[in-house]
């Protein structure tokens, strides 16, 4: 058995003369980069787990038409049967980086992949683009391609239409010829999309008809001429150590603005074009938006259990888990821990076939979504509300070790019953990382808007809930007394 990539072919396909800013300069090789070597590192070490002797049957599956093996992302289950032993693979990917790589490769292919079940909404958009697609998923899959997107776009003044914004702030169409069309202008954050080999561009946000030119969507090579990536600022490049950042200095996996600087676009590339309805059912018609969002839980549901795992040991450092009311708060997360895991499989053991593949089911998704992006920044503000000054009471960096007085006086400080001192500066250092430091914080802010805002989310949910169910159980009690009848009774 081989697999179409190792983690050392992934390196080496991102020295691919693709163009990223950051503070100021263009960055010659993202691989080598002191603001982006680790993660890209951690992203090639997904390829390398999956092609272990010992991993490679469960995480991987052989499409169709290939001798090699790629990541079961990219596989539609035919069954329930399916569905699970594909989240297995994913919830094992997601444990390699505590579920803090949020747009891990399996995300996108994901979305693809929900996509390709439901090709009849390409099909009856337009044959070529359709035929565009599918193509397009064969080979990103055969080729076990790490795939970013960016579906949304820069805010600016929300009271005017997408259209309506100042010249080149949203990507659209500017041109086309016999080869394709040409897009210039901005799309939000490509989370990844420093470590990607390629980005998928469209339009989530609802369109108007008139707004044509901005309805479109491709997938391009990472270093296609014109597309510029500027990152923000990089977590990894300030963090001291992995003892000091041990999420930081290895699972930045960053978020860049790109704009869209005249690239062309061929037609083959190109899935959606000059349809504002399109756009929208490239995600909603398709079962594209429920499979990229029941990815997201997947990941959410290790993170989860690995922040409430920080709470315990949180506890345990300074001594306070046998407080009854610090267990309460500790079964008060597990709950929450639990509810998330509970979630998923409800969407998977009440999906429903599709056509040949296996669905999850919708509204949980959504439900799902909706409670995790308020439940993610309580199970933080528990942690610190658990910790005390325990997570700021720490030693500036590893150097503190390498004086004896420093050190002498770290150990006697950084006392615990069940923990010896250097543990519990150890512990307390990924504890602040994870929920405290300025990537531990970009890790609230993600949790609460990567699917969109409450108002985007919550709306999904209100249109997918069988409130006919709901408002008939209503009716039925309603039902059973009239108004009329009760006067009778009282006359009586
Ligand atoms: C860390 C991070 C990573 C991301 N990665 C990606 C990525 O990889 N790819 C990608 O495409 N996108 C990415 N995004 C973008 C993300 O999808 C958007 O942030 C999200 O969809 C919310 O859209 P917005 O930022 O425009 O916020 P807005 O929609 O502007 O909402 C911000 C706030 O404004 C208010 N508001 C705005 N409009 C309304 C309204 N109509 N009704 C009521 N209230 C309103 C609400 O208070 C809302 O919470 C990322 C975002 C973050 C934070």
């Amino acid at each position: 058995m081989i697999v179409a990539k190792t983690g050392a072919d992934h390196i080496k396909s991102l020295k691919d003369g693709r163009t990223v800013y950051i503070d100021g300069k263009l960055v010659e090789d993202v691989t080598e980069h002191p603001a982006f070597r680790n993660v890209v590192r951690s992203s090639a070490a997904l390829y390398d787990f999956q092609a272990q002797p010992e991993n490679i049957e469960w995480m991987t599956f052989q499409p169709e038409g290939s001798n090699k093996r790629v990541n079961r992302a990219w596989q539609m289950p035919r069954s329930y049967d399916e569905m699970v032993q594909r989240r297995k693979a994913l919830q094992a990917w997601a444990k390699l980086s505590c579920g803090f790589m949020g747009r891990s490769p399996d995300h996108v292919a994901s979305a693809l992949a929900g996509q390709r079940i439901s090709i009849e909404v390409f099909q009856k958009h337009s044959p070529d683009r359709a035929k565009a697609f599918v193509d397009y998923y064969d080979w990103a899959t055969r080729n076990d391609v790490f795939l970013t997107y960016v579906i949304i776009n820069p805010q600016a003044e929300r009271t005017k239409d997408w259209s309506a914004q100042s010249d080149d702030l949203v990507a659209r169409i500017v041109d086309e010829d016999s080869s394709g069309i040409t897009i210039r202008g901005a799309k939000m954050l490509g989370t990844s999309s420093i470590m990607a080999n390629e980005v998928l561009v469209a339009n989530l946000q609802p369109l108007r008809p008139g707004e044509e030119d901005l309805a479109f969507s491709c997938a391009l090579p990472m270093n296609t001429k014109g597309i510029r990536v500027l990152s923000r600022k990089s977590y990894e490049a300030s963090a001291v150590s992995v003892f000091d950042n041990p999420l930081s200095s290895q699972f930045d996996e960053n978020d860049a603005l790109m704009f869209f600087d005249d690239v062309k676009v061929p037609w083959d590339r190109l899935f959606v074009y000059r349809d504002t309805d399109m756009a929208r059912a490239q995600f909603h018609d398709t079962f594209g938006h429920s499979y990229q969002n029941y990815q997201a839980q997947i990941r959410l549901s290790v993170k989860i259990k690995f922040l409430v795992g920080v709470a315990h040991r949180l506890t345990e450092a300074i001594g306070t888990t046998k407080i009854p009311s610090v267990s309460e708060k500790l079964g008060y997360l597990a709950a929450q821990a639990s509810m998330v895991e509970a979630m998923l499989s409800g969407m998977e053991a009440s999906g429903r076939m599709a056509g040949d593949y296996w669905v999850p089911n919708k509204h949980f998704m959504y439900a799902a979504q909706v409670l995790t992006q308020d439940l993610y920044p309580q199970v933080v503000n528990a942690i610190r509300d658990l910790s005390g000054g325990a997570m700021i009471m720490l030693p500036s960096s590893i150097a503190d070790f390498t004086d004896p007085v420093l050190k002498k006086i770290i150990h006697t400080t950084q006392r615990a019953a069940s923990m010896e001192p250097e543990d519990k500066v150890k512990f307390l250092k990924a504890a602040w990382d994870a929920v405290g430091s300025e990537f531990g914080s970009r890790h609230t802010q993600y949790e609460m808007f990567y699917a969109g805002a409450r108002f985007v989310t919550a709306g999904h949910s209100f249109r997918t809930y069988d409130w006919e169910t709901a408002t008939g159980l209503v009716d039925g009690l309603l039902n059973t007394y009239q108004l009329k009848d009760e006067l009778d009774a009282l006359a009586r």
